[in-house]
């Protein structure tokens, strides 16, 4: 069956057989997110997924992984998750990671014993939208989570054994807080220790509360030179062991992709560089497309 609407997926899952098995967010609130405004959040029948499954098996039977759409397809219970890994393995054997967009509320409904068994079911490769590690950005983008809670529920990932994305946007304190935005979203990463970090810049489409925000003058974009400033604060202050730094969002001044610890220093001169080339517009505000993508920055 084809999916239904927009669909989204991380770009590192550009090979992954999609696999809808909700439609739309359980939260749907975040003040930036413009993905559902008008799909309401349903799960799909076990029937129909088997049925897709089953279709999937025709035509690509060597898929090594999947990925469950949509926004927050982890909602779903161990249960159901356990049933849809069964039916993916059965028909589709070459399966080694079944991934999905998550949420820090979606990993505190379930027990360790459950997240340890989904683990050994193939699933990993959790994208999950933590967004920030100040409480204040938190709260005004209305996550549904503290940076205490997605620390807690982050550790209990990896102690189960499941690797995730941590999704961090800059700009999300804002003009008047991205120093606070950078120093605690570094402390939160460095005490979770990521397998992947992807990074985008704030941005906001209409009908997504912020955009009204912006436009209203509610809150304070970042200058190209702060988001800058905020990339190589955070940058600077990550002490990882060995993460991904994945950072090639259109959305970002300067989309860069490395290891940490191993490129710091190359991805710090980088945004030096960038900041030296672009020393007469550090005080505009970014020209976006879509998707939030940076516009003339020549
Ligand atoms: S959890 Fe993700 S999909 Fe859902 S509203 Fe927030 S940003 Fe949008």
């Amino acid at each position: 069956m084809p999916l239904d609407g927009v669909v989204y997926r991380p770009p590192y899952e550009a090979n992954s057989l999609l696999l809808e098995v909700t439609q739309g967010c359980s939260h749907n609130k975040c003040t930036f997110c413009y993905m559902y405004p008008d799909v309401p959040f349903r799960v799909c029948p076990m029937e129909q997924i088997e049925a897709d499954i089953a279709e999937a098996a025709q035509t690509n039977v060597n898929v090594r992984r999947v990925f469950l759409e949509h926004g927050d397809a982890f909602v779903l219970s161990a249960d159901r998750l356990l049933q849809i890994a069964d039916a993916i393995h059965k028909r589709l054997p070459r399966v080694e990671t079944i991934a999905m967009y998550a949420s820090i509320q979606n990993i505190m409904h379930k027990t360790d014993d459950e997240l340890r068994l989904l683990q050994k079911a193939g699933i990993g490769g959790l994208d999950i939208g933590v967004e920030s590690g100040l409480d204040a950005a938190l709260a005004y983008m209305n996550k549904g989570h503290t940076a205490q809670e997605a620390k807690e529920q982050l550790l209990r990932l990896t102690a189960a054994g499941i690797d995730y994305s941590f999704n961090a946007i800059l700009g999300c304190g804002g003009a008047e807080q991205w120093q606070e935005n950078a120093d605690a979203t570094a402390e939160l990463i460095n005490a979770v220790q990521p397998h992947l970090l992807f990074i985008g810049s704030l941005h906001a489409a209409p009908g997504c509360k912020l955009y009204t925000d912006m436009r209203n003058g509610t809150f304070h974009e970042s200058t190209i030179g702060q988001l800058l400033d905020e990339q190589e604060r955070l940058i600077s202050r990550l002490d990882l062991k060995d993460t991904i730094y994945f950072g090639s969002h259109p959305s970002n001044i300067v989309p860069m992709q490395g290891r940490l610890p191993r490129h710091k220093q190359e991805m710090i001169d980088i945004i030096h560089e960038t900041r030296e080339e672009l020393r007469d517009r550090l005080n505009e505000y970014p020209i976006r497309g879509g998707e939030g993508s940076v516009l003339d920055l020549s």
